[in-house]
């Protein structure tokens, strides 16, 4: 344990050094702790890193290029950064029982354009690989990336679809996966909302993909990596899983077994920083068949990689690895689940009736808002989330039908099931009192709604007194 005093030293040193440079940067910082003690912090991709995962980042490995694989660097004077960077890869391997971790990615759509670059290379003719790799990818346009995948062999990729859950960095449009892939995406059944695993292995028949991804942003309930990877192989399709959201509930060992998506994957790319509770980066795991593929991540797909970030992801790894690690992540479940029944207990609709995992989809179609709406009304009243479409949106992914909440972040600050119930009056509370509003023509907004100020003020106060009892970062005094 570290001395009484020494994370507020630290924190407080470090803010008097930035003061001196430029002041309104350390205001932010200050103003960005308060602002985070104060407001019930519901995003179900936002979590609380530990002191010593936040310290680790802030020194002078931000400074050193090390491009190249641990012991095989293009750059000299990498012993250090090679330390950290083994440390986090073998915490990474032992946590989720993984033979190869590569921890250099930056985020998790890094992660993912590593391993789909994997993936391509293990698999397809490698003149147009290389053909692609000395162009600048901003500068191919779309008859470049058509003849692209032509010439790859018209790569395919089958994921869940973005209003059923998925991602964008799994075959859609607006992200680069979408123009390297064909994609195809199965959805959720519409009576269930659930994973309809025949529908998944008959669109993987009919359309063959190169790719099989599992993994969600949004999905409130368990996949079976069993049967996904016994689907992709039928097909022989590579089985990848992006565990991004629920990489906690992995390394907490609650999720097991047909589950756990490691021994199902061929690869597993992740975040570091949502359940998992450690810095802003990424992370792929995967087995020795892929390893060599993946650890050219740079310069393929990634910059220089950030050793300081390393050195963090070693930290949050660690910490992942103690045995208390298990007991909050299993908290954050159960804190989720009496999060849902005290919704649905007060008449809220949600996306397949409930969860098993850290978040929740609340239908706010059910309470006569969009999600735009709704998320504004929340945030008014100190309650911090974000809209996201739910199956079948009528309101597409701007406005959005739903408001997805999470509790890895408040689990961390120490809220339990009692707070749960409390939090779901709250947030039944407001979008209960919220009606739609108006465009100025008289037609209906999908944006404009009105909440009574007082209402909204009042509801702010009892989340600040709710969080009282649960201070952030405790141990730390800015003042
Ligand atoms: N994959 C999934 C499933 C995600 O939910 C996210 C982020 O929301 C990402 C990848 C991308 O992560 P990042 O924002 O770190 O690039």
């Amino acid at each position: 344990m570290p001395s009484p005093n020494a994370e507020s030293t630290a924190f407080r040193s470090a803010l008097e050094v930035i003061r001196a440079v430029e002041p309104r940067v350390a205001d932010a910082i200050g103003a960005e702790l308060a602002d985070q003690r104060e407001s019930l912090k519901l995003i179900a991709s936002e979590n609380y890193a530990s002191p010593a995962t936040l310290l680790a980042m802030g020194n002078w490995f931000s400074d050193k290029y090390a491009e190249g694989t641990v012991g095989r660097r293009f750059y000299a004077g990498c012993q250090n950064v090679d330390t950290v960077e083994a440390l986090a890869a073998e915490h990474a391997k032992e946590l989720f029982g993984a033979a190869h971790a590569y921890v250099q990615p930056h985020s998790g759509i890094d992660a993912n354009l590593v391993a789909f670059w994997a993936v391509l290379a293990d698999r397809v003719e490698a003149p147009a690989l290389k053909k692609a790799q000395v162009r600048q990818v901003n500068d191919l346009t779309e008859q470049d990336w058509f003849t692209l995948r032509r010439e790859l062999g018209n790569q395919r990729m089958l994921g869940m679809s973005l209003d059923a859950g998925g991602h964008l960095t799994h075959g859609f449009r607006p992200n680069i996966s979408g123009k390297m892939f064909d994609q195809r995406s199965y959805g959720t059944d519409p009576v269930t909302g659930l994973v309809d695993y025949d529908k998944v292995a008959e669109a993987a028949r009919e359309f063959k993909p190169m790719i099989l991804v599992a993994g969600y942003s949004a999905y409130p309930r368990k996949v079976n990596f069993r049967i996904m990877r016994e689907i992709a192989d039928s097909v022989g399709a590579t089985f990848m899983v992006d565990m991004a959201h629920f990489a906690g509930l992995v390394a907490g060992k609650v999720f097991t077994g047909d589950f756990d998506p490691v021994p199902h994957a061929h690869i597993v790319t992740t975040t570091t920083h949502k359940s998992l509770r450690g810095p802003r980066g990424g992370m792929v795991l995967c087995g020795p068949e892929l390893a060599d593929q993946v650890d050219r991540g740079c310069p393929m797909v990634l910059g220089g990689p950030l050793p300081h970030v390393m050195a963090a992801k070693a930290v949050a790894l660690a910490e992942a690895r103690r045995p208390d690690f298990a007991g909050y992540a299993q908290r954050v479940v159960d804190n989720a689940q009496a999060l849902a029944e005290g919704l649905l207990r007060r008449g809220a609709k949600l996306v397949t009736g409930g969860t098993d995992n850290h978040l929740v989809l609340i239908d706010v179609a059910g309470y006569g808002l969009t999600g735009r709406q709704a998320e504004q009304a929340l945030l008014d009243s100190g309650i911090v989330t974000n809209r996201n479409s739910v199956p079948q949106d009528p309101n597409g992914a701007w406005y959005t039908s739903g408001i997805r909440i999470g509790t890895p972040a408040l689990t961390t600050r120490g809220l339990g099931v009692a707070e749960m119930d409390a939090t779901a009056e709250l947030i039944h509370t407001v979008l209960g009192r919220t009606t739609p509003g108006s465009n100025t023509d008289g037609t209906p907004s999908k944006a404009k709604y009105v909440l009574d100020p007082a209402l909204a003020d009042k509801v702010s106060r009892q989340a600040t007194d709710l969080l009282s009892a649960f201070p952030l970062y405790p141990s730390i005094t800015l003042a």
